[in-house]
């Protein structure tokens, strides 16, 4: 009997995906080898492999192909056209000169997200602070526990070039707005062509809604919040900590050297075991480094003569500076870390599935650190519940009025994103109007993956389902 269509193509298809996975991470850094091979050995192997694939799928003879394997074709042929890349590390020159080419009218999307994801780490993660620079990281961090207003005003002025570099002067030219405009394009193009892509559509079909009903579900989220939360308007600089306040005695429980540990103990406590999965931290601060947290693959899970050779996961972050805020984030990365480590399915559908459940699920875990219990076990103390839950879900609609704010600028890109933003802020998170200040240009991801926010977002809503549904079945 012959071995099945696809067996020898697929098997291909797996040594490609974990050369790719090996190049970004040793292009990431700080890594020298990956399974006892160098960045130049995995870049010939890549290419090896994706020339053979480029000889080997279209010779398939598809009729003879089951629905499943059809679509195992139809995935790996997607997957090596659009390969998955992690960030990889750049010279602070490199990315200072990139972020200035997002000022040149008539770049491609494709040139101009780049262009403004370089603005997050030349500007983003060199901020000037009272004679110290920080990354973006540590300032959001700082915001939530500075107790002084003029230093938190301070340091909200010391973000200023980071937004002029993405929101231009924020007219239809600037840089945000011309990429925008390309988003909403492809969020409008067909699916499955070469140039579509829709973020929200998809979020929506996830949970079987479309943007419509998602947009009145997160108003609806919005509108319970701004009902519990009345009070004075809040300056953008001063919302963070008007939150956050009281649980400022666990930030000094959670320093930059005890994060790691801290989320791998509470892992180890739910049977994940993050050394022994061979999970990889990369969380110490460098220049050139990705501006944001992020995980990723070092190498795919796999059958390998005939045994089951798990995937390796790896989280990148720049923690500089600890507190229950950057806690929180690592928890969140470890989450899909596990995630990737517990995936056992075939190479061409070796994935994590959709983007919103991935999010959603990475903070199942993430939102624990809010809750007494779980601070009185890792921290030895705890605030109020009140105090907790009110510091983390601050974080939280600020999320959902991201995934709020793109779902509109997607659906009208014509319009100024600073309104748009002050409205949504001013509405509902009480939050005095700054229609000059550019505020909501804090996240990688805008730029990154346009409409990626509406994950977190719409997400939100099933983290609290799957955490009320977990509670009911495993307590
Ligand atoms: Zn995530």
């Amino acid at each position: 009997m012959s071995a099945p269509p696809l067996a020898r193509p697929e098997a291909r298809y797996a040594d490609w995906l974990d050369a790719t996975y090996a190049v970004s991470t040793l292009e990431a850094g700080p890594l020298e080898q990956v399974g006892g091979r160098g960045l130049a050995e995995w870049r010939a192997e890549r290419a090896a492999r994706t020339a053979e694939l480029a000889r080997l799928l279209p010779a398939i003879d598809r009729r003879a192909l089951g629905a499943e394997d059809q679509r195992a074709l139809a995935v790996m042929e997607r997957t090596l056209a659009d390969a998955p890349l992690a960030p990889a590390a750049e010279t602070p020159g490199d990315s200072a000169a990139r972020c200035n080419a997002a000022g040149s009218l008539g770049l491609t999307m494709a040139e101009l997200s780049p262009a403004l994801y370089a603005c997050f780490e030349a500007l983003g993660n060199r901020l000037e602070f009272e004679g110290r620079t920080i990354v973006r990281t540590t300032a959001l961090e700082l915001l939530q526990e500075l107790e002084e207003p003029a230093r938190r005003e301070r340091l909200f002025a010391a973000l200023a070039p980071l937004f002029r570099s993405i929101n231009g002067d924020g007219g239809p030219a600037s840089p945000y707005r011309r990429l925008l405009r390309q988003a909403a394009a492809a969020a409008a193009a067909p699916r499955a062509s070469a140039t579509g892509s829709d973020p929200v559509g998809d979020a929506a079909r996830t949970v079987g809604s479309t943007p419509e009903a998602v947009e009145r579900m997160l108003v609806a989220v919005l509108e319970a919040w701004r009902a519990a939360n009345r009070g004075p308007a809040l300056e953008p600089w001063d919302y963070w900590h008007h939150y956050a306040a009281g649980v400022h005695a666990l930030d000094e429980l959670t320093p930059a050297a005890d994060i790691g540990s801290l989320s791998a103990r509470y892992y180890h406590d739910l049977g994940a075991d993050l050394g022994q999965l061979g999970v990889l931290h990369d969380l110490a601060v460098r220049p050139g480094k990705a501006p944001l947290a992020y995980t990723d693959f070092v190498r795919i899970g796999r059958m390998v003569g005939g045994k089951w050779r798990p995937a390796i996961a790896r989280v990148s972050a720049n923690v500089e500076h600890g507190g229950l805020f950057v806690l929180n984030e690592i928890v969140h990365e470890d989450g899909h870390a596990v995630h990737m480590e517990a995936v056992r399915t075939r190479p061409a559908f070796f994935a994590l599935g959709d983007d919103l459940f991935v999010e959603a699920f990475a903070d199942v875990t993430s939102w624990s650190v809010a809750d007494p219990e779980w601070q009185r076990r890792y921290l030895g103390t705890s605030v109020a519940q009140r105090q907790g839950v009110g510091a983390l879900f601050a974080n939280v609609m600020l999320d959902v009025a991201w995934g709020l704010f793109e779902l509109r600028m997607l659906h009208a890109p014509e319009s100024d994103p600073n309104a748009v933003w002050t409205d949504i802020t001013a509405r509902y998170l009480d939050v005095v109007p700054h229609p000059q200040l550019a505020w909501w240009a804090l996240r990688v991801q805008l730029v990154d993956k346009p409409g990626y926010m509406i994950n977190y977002g719409l997400g939100a809503i099933l983290t609290a389902e799957l955490r009320a549904r977990l509670r009911e079945v495993a307590g």
